[in-house]
């Protein structure tokens, strides 16, 4: 039996690792859920998985919910805050934390399942644009198992040989080919991006996803930050990483042989597969995907990426490149300007901009600690700010 804890149980991943978890209640007892705005489907999450514990991150919104588990007679304890969240990612009835907290929110928690040698399922890849250092540190000093759950870097994980221990010219391989779907504006002219909207940037082509990764795919920054995560999780440079654009997302990514040979993972685009390879590895099990129909798939295309018309992946490779706390800035700037771009105080053509000008005016540094992360992430949203209220 594998205890979990499920950070961002209310979100798009949190939902698909529960419904992988609900057919297999032999194999894992789900400890600890937790949400953020969205109490109705946490308690419905509760009443349905029975967890020990239910974290809520705001005092108002926990209330809410100890009253609707009291009404219902749920013994789920109700706890709130960040410390809360820290603590269910590390307690030691806990196995395995799905780390799928949406952005820099999801740092500290993701951290402490790190620290505390957890098995983690890392969804939240904002943990590593951030922190990467801190926190392979951390996994490594502390014996946990990572795998990933980013549908690309989990394919890349099971194209490389299983006894990859961090160094990829042992094992053979030239370089890593990340694809990208190229996101719902894949088409579209730089003109034409100026005037998208917030409800056009969600709806991708492909993937089922949150708000905030789905306006990062449509301005390919979720690639940008991809880069870095498999910098991290993969020791590979910025020259070893190839973005592919293949409009199908059919082939989750590939990895390439000095001998040659090119390894891919293909599937259906659901993240159920990459979850239940997580949940079961280093066994396989049944996900409720569809079987990949090969005939109705036709052929599958791919092409290069357009940096001028997504600077955003450039922006990226740039920070990557820059190291310390760059990649910090970059993420920070970004999360604000995604939130202004939904709110629809900034149009879709700022988010690079506003991200530009704190990768400009925020010097980075190295990392030696959190702290020199945090306050970077800090002053990048100063700046991104200030910038956006030169469109309101
Ligand atoms: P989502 O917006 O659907 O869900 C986010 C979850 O985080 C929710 O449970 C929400 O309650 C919680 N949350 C939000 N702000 C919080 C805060 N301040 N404190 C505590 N909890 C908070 O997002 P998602 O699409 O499920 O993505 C989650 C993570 O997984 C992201 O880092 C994303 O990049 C990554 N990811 C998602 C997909 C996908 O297909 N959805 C694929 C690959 C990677
Ligand atoms: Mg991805």
């Amino acid at each position: 039996m594998q205890n979990l804890t499920i950070l961002g149980a209310t979100g798009t991943i949190g939902i698909n690792t529960l419904d992988v978890v609900a057919r297999h209640p032999d194999r894992f007892r789900v400890v600890a859920l937790t949400g953020n705005a969205q109490i109705e489907r946490l308690f419905e999450q509760c009443r349905q998985f029975r967890p020990d514990y239910a974290v809520v991150l705001d005092p108002a919104g926990a209330g809410q919910l100890r009253e609707k588990m009291a009404a219902a007679g749920l013994d789920t304890e109700v706890l709130c805050g960040i410390e809360a969240l820290e603590r269910v990612a590390s307690m030691p009835e806990v196995d395995t934390v799905m780390a799928a907290i949406v952005g820099a929110a999801g740092l500290r928690p993701t951290l402490a399942a790190a620290r505390a040698g957890k098995r983690i399922l890392l969804a939240n890849k904002e943990t590593l644009v951030l922190s990467g250092n801190i926190f392979m540190q951390a996994v490594q000093q502390s014996g946990a198992t990572l795998l990933p759950i980013d549908s690309e870097h989990n394919a890349i994980f099971q194209a490389l040989p299983r006894h990859f221990g961090g160094d990829l010219k042992q094992v053979g391989v030239r370089r890593i080919l990340l694809t990208a779907s190229g996101g719902p504006f894949r088409t579209r002219t730089l003109a034409e991006l100026e005037h998208v909207t917030p409800q056009q940037a969600c709806a991708h082509p492909n993937w089922v996803m949150g708000r905030k990764i789905s306006v990062d795919s449509a301005t390919m920054m979720n690639k940008g930050l991809e880069v870095i995560e498999a910098h991290w999780l993969f020791n590979a440079s910025a020259d070893q990483i190839q973005v592919v654009v293949h409009p199908q997302s059919v082939i989750h990514s590939l990895v390439e042989y000095v001998d040659g040979s090119v390894l891919a993972q293909l599937g259906n685009p659901d993240m159920r597969t990459p979850i239940a390879y997580a949940l079961g590895f280093p066994e396989r099990i049944d996900a409720g995907v569809a079987p990949l129909d090969l005939f109705k798939t036709g052929s599958l295309s791919f092409e290069p990426p357009d940096f001028a018309r997504f600077p955003c992946l450039d922006l990226a490779y740039q920070a990557l490149r820059r190291s310390g706390t760059a990649p910090a800035i970059l993420n920070a700037a970004n999360e604000v300007a995604v939130a202004a771009f939904l709110e629809q105080r900034a149009p879709f053509t700022a988010i690079p901009a506003i991200i530009e000008h704190a990768l400009q005016k925020v010097v980075s540094s190295t990392v030696t600690g959190l702290e020199d992360v945090l306050e970077a992430d800090a002053l990048a949203r100063e700046a991104a700010q200030s910038m956006i209220l030169e469109y309101a």
